[in-house]
This record gives structure tokens, C-alpha cells and sequence, in this order.
């Protein structure tokens, strides 16, 4: 049996690591960053051109199933291989680690209304933790912003008073704590990303009294089948390749 695993996240290496060799693996990583973390086995790097590129592809290599893996707000990949299986009857799994609780903070839909929070209440110094692109959303706000990214935004879309971070997690609670401390941040701003790779900022900012903005997920597309960890989805494989 020969899977397409739509990747780029912790869960879908621990995931290739855990079905191979008993299941042929296709990873796919998007190629946002220049010097990747790679799972084990095949991979392939690079957009596929939308639905129909992906479903071209599906046809061509022939796979039998597909399991999403991706970040939870990589929509766009998301919605495409959902459309692409449901047009191919091809069974289809989307990993979906389990959302952060949310209570304590300030909730948003996009990046624009964590701009807005943070101009709204006068906050002078913001950690920045939502992504390389979404720093243009801050550049109209009046205030400074240690901004912490994989690889560097275009220099055009960051807000004028800033720090780069370049670094990759996972990140420990006593380096987050030392962040907050040492660039006097007021407020942290997140996506609701969930996992405990880059959880230790939300325990940090608690016990410091940071407030926090939130960042809410997009919606999965209507109708999916989910699991929470590459545990349960490495059982929805196994379970598949047994029953052809
Ligand atoms: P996105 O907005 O959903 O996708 C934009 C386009 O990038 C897709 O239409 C697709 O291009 C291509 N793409 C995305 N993921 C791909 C994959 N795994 N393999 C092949 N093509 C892919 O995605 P994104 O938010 O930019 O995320 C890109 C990658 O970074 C994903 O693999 C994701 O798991 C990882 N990541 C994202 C975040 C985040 O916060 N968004 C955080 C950590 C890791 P085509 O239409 O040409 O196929």
C-alpha cells in the first residue's frame, strides 16, 4: 500500500517513521523552508498547482490513500486534498492535533484582529509568534515587536520597530520565560497551533501575567475524518491496508 503524506509538521515525520517500512510513504513538504527537517523514506518538494495539479497527481503515482498532516492553518493544502480525494473516491485522513484551550486569552480570527487588540489597549512591546506571514498585519501598529520566525519575511512586510528571531522549535518553558523577561514583552501573540512543541510560551506568559492574543484555527473542511496524533493515524493506515 502507498500513501501520500501531506507534511511539514512534527507529527507527519514521527508518522513516516512509525508506518515504514511495512507502508510505502510519499511525504510531501511544500518547500517554504530552505533547509527542512526531512522524514524518513521518499519525499517530495514543492506545490502541486491547486486541486487539479494534486489530483493529476494522485492519478499518476498512484497512491491509495492520503493522509493530511499538515500545520492546522495550512488551509489551503487542506481544502485541496479533501476536494481531491472526495473527486477520486480515494481514502483520505486529516491529522488534526487537538487546539490549545483557549481560556485566559484574547481570541481572534486572523492576524488583522490581533493587530487590532494590541493597537486597541495600548500594548507597547509584542512577542510575535504567528509566521512569517504575518507580520505585515502589525506594520501599522504603534508599538515594538520581537518578532520569532523560521526563515525572514520579505523586509517590506515587517512593522518598523522590531527584532528578527530566526530559530525553530521546539522550545523549553525556561528560554520562553527568559524572552518575556528580557525584551519586556506585554503581550504574546500566537496561533492556536496546538502541541507541545511550541506550547511552553503559553505557560510562560501566564505565570509572568502576559496577556495573550489568540489566534483561532480555520475550520476543517465539512466532512473529513480526523485523527489526533500520528498514533491513532498510523492505526487508520494500518486498519486500511489491512482491509484491501
Ligand atoms: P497553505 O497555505 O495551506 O498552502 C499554500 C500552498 O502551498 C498550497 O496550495 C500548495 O500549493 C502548497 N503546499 C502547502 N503544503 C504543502 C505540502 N505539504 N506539500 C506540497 N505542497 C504544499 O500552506 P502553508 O500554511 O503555507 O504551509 C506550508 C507548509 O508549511 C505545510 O506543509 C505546513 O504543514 C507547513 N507549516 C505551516 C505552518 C503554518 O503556520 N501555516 C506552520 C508550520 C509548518 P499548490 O496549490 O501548488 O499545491
Amino acid at each position: 500500500m502507498r500513501i501520500l503524506l501531506l507534511g511539514g509538521t512534527g507529527e507527519a515525520r514521527e508518522l513516516a517513521a512509525d508506518l515504514q517500512p511495512g507502508i510505502e510513504v510519499i511525504s510531501s513538504l511544500a518547500g517554504r523552508v530552505p533547509d527542512p527537517a526531512l522524514p524518513a523514506g521518499a519525499v517530495r518538494i514543492g506545490g502541486f498547482g491547486g486541486v487539479d495539479g494534486l489530483r493529476r497527481w494522485l492519478t499518476d503515482s498512484g497512491v491509495d490513500a492520503v493522509v493530511d498532516a499538515t500545520h492546522p492553518f495550512a488551509a489551503t493544502i487542506t481544502a485541496n486534498a479533501a476536494a481531491a480525494c472526495t473527486e477520486l473516491g480515494l481514502p483520505h485522513l486529516v491529522l488534526a492535533r487537538p487546539a490549545w484551550p483557549s481560556d485566559g486569552a484574547t481570541t481572534v480570527p486572523s492576524n488583522r484582529g490581533a493587530a487590532e487588540v494590541i493597537a486597541e489597549r495600548g500594548h507597547r512591546r509584542g512577542f510575535l509568534t504567528t509566521g512569517r506571514s504575518s507580520v505585515a498585519a502589525f506594520t501599522g501598529v504603534d508599538a515594538w515587536f520581537l518578532i520569532r520566525v523560521v526563515t525572514a519575511p520579505d523586509p517590506g512586510t515587517l512593522p518598523e520597530r522590531h527584532r528578527l528571531l530566526l530559530s525553530r522549535g521546539p522550545y523549553e518553558y525556561r528560554e520562553e520565560a527568559a524572552l518575556l523577561t528580557e525584551h519586556h514583552i506585554d503581550v504574546l501573540v500566537t496561533k492556536n497551533s496546538g502541541g507541545a512543541m511550541t506550547r511552553a510560551k503559553l505557560t510562560a506568559a501566564a505565570d509572568h501575567g502576559i496577556p495573550v492574543v489568540m489566534v483561532q484555527r480555520p475550520p476543517l473542511p465539512a466532512g473529513v475524518v480526523t485523527a489526533e496524533d500520528a498514533a491513532q493515524a498510523a492505526a487508520w493506515v494500518r486498519a486500511l491496508a489491512a482491509s484491501r
